[in-house]
């Protein structure tokens, strides 16, 4: 899959990038990561990327000219491969879940754009797959939200985790929440590890982990048993 994201701050995604699944997966040429300055698609010396509302108030917008010619830029690039989806981060947006990863782990090419300032101008939104958001509040960029969004999604790509099954279990694939994890040692202040995960017995284990599962849903967010097929 190939990632492209416009951004005010490319600087902001080296670290988070160069960690862990991310790095893996670009490493093994599962994904491929581009950070594009929205600044370098400004036409004047100043590199001018906001200016002031039309109708007046607070904060500065971002013009729609940059980002339309960055996506223009990233497009003709691509141009022969598979269709781009092209994704605003956004408060305003549709609430990133773990469905709307799934369904984004399948594409082949993401434009993710971050916004910053008041807003971007509104006609830009013309260009625009989707809004994407990754919660009821607002952030100062969409840098935080773009990563956020990246993670999850990469994950999900075939052969970037090592054991599938590992995705699978975690907390919203199936509609459930995870059941608790253990390690060693077996006492912990007096707290025993559970004793079917000591037992070497793979049903009962797996009936445990079914049932913890399921108090873990019930318990934290009983939501979500009404939307699972059990
Ligand atoms: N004035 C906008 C509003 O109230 O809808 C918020 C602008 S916010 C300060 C600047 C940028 O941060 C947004 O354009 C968006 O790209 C990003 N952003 C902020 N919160 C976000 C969220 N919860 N999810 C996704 N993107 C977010």
């Amino acid at each position: 899959m190939k990632i492209d994201i416009i951004t005010l701050f490319p600087d902001m995604f080296d670290s988070p990038f160069a960690e862990s699944i991310v790095r893996r997966a670009s490493k093994k040429g599962i994904i491929q990561i581009n950070t594009h300055n929205l600044r370098d698609f400004a036409t004047d010396k100043r590199r001018t990327v906001d200016d002031k509302p039309y109708g007046g108030g607070a904060g500065m917008v971002l013009k729609p000219e940059p980002v339309y010619r960055a996506i223009r830029k990233i497009k003709s690039k691509n141009k022969g491969t598979e269709k781009s989806k092209i994704l605003f981060l956004s408060p305003q947006g549709k609430l990133f879940d773990q469905k709307k990863a799934k369904e984004l782990a399948k594409e082949k090419h993401l434009i993710l754009i971050c916004g910053h300032y008041e807003d971007i101008d509104a006609r830009i939104m013309k260009f625009m797959d989707e809004e994407i958001s990754i919660g009821d509040y607002v952030l100062t960029g969409g840098e935080l939200p773009a990563m956020v969004l990246v993670d999850a999604v990469v994950r999900l790509i075939p052969g970037v985790v090592k054991e599938k099954e590992s995705v699978i279990q975690d907390s919203f694939y199936s509609g459930l929440l995870d059941y608790p994890h253990y390690t060693r040692p077996r006492v912990f202040r007096k707290m025993k590890v559970p004793e079917a995960l000591l037992s070497g017995n793979h049903e009962k284990i797996r009936l445990w982990r079914l049932k913890e599962a399921l108090r873990n849903t019930y318990n934290k967010r009983p939501g979500l048993l009404k939307k699972t097929k059990m």
